[in-house]
């Protein structure tokens, strides 16, 4: 049983959200999750109280996030920060691209291994391994062997039943730092929550610049826990009857 500990919640905070693992649950493919009933109003009304300084921070592309979340389009990272929306809505990315050899190569080799799904990203490939987790160390030595044929500038990013292929260019951290410079950002303690390894950059970014690491789950280790996509959406609804209603203007819902 993981025990819930969680900081008490603060009208200055600015909340960095991951998104599979952490909001939404797993599905057997990375097409078939959904928020659920309510999720996305009550990131509406916590984006509202907390003056817009709500992101979240993804390795889905921004078009998957804004799909999932619509009506919202809040302030978002996505590609685990290769690509990045403000608050504003001005929108960056890393214009890297996997290079066409090495997407056939991983699709052959995903071909060969039934259980294995191919989520092309563009700039980055993920191969997942949900449906068949004993093939985990198989699928992180191709891509591995992938990131080393393609030289420095590119990694592999081990997540939950995933290992991908990834430019170096950007990560979680420097996602929260590049939020923290901007408004509604600048000036709020960053409250970090994710629930993998891709989410450690993010712990440690929101550590490092005075804030808050909750840890979702077991699979990584943080100040602060919360069990379960249901418990952190149960959390999410607490802190804003905490808060309260938005404090002066701004608000029109
Ligand atoms: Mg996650």
């Amino acid at each position: 049983v993981t025990r819930h500990t969680t900081p008490p919640p603060a009208a200055d905070w600015a909340l960095f959200l991951d998104v599979d693992g952490t909001l939404l649950e797993f599905a057997s493919v990375p097409e078939a999750v959904a928020p659920a009933p309510g999720l996305t109003a009550l990131l509406g009304s916590l984006r509202e109280r907390l003056g817009g300084a709500l992101a979240l921070v993804s390795g889905r592309p921004l078009e998957t996030l804004d799909r999932l979340f619509a009506p919202l389009a809040p302030a978002a990272a996505g590609l685990h920060g290769l690509e990045r929306r403000t608050a504003g809505g001005a929108c960056t990315r890393v214009g890297l691209r996997v290079p066409a050899a090495t997407r056939a190569e991983l699709s052959a080799f995903v071909r060969r291994h039934p259980g294995l799904v191919l989520e092309d990203k563009a700039a980055t490939l993920a191969v997942h391994y949900r449906a068949a987790p004993e093939l985990g160390p198989v699928v992180d030595a191709a891509v591995g062997r992938a990131a080393e044929s393609l030289g420095p500038a590119w990694h592999v990013l081990g997540g939950a039943c995933v290992a991908e292929l990834k430019p170096r260019a950007a990560n979680k951290a420097s996602a929260v730092e590049a939020f923290v410079r901007e408004p509604p950002f600048a000036g709020r303690r960053p409250v970090y929550l994710g629930d993998d390894r891709t989410d450690l950059d993010g712990f440690a970014a929101a550590e490092r610049l005075g804030g808050e690491a909750i840890a979702v789950g077991e699979r990584v280790a943080a100040r602060w826990r919360l069990a379960d996509p249901p418990a952190v959406r149960a959390w999410l609804g607490e802190i804003l009857l905490a808060l309260g209603a938005p404090a002066s203007g701004g608000a029109t819902r």
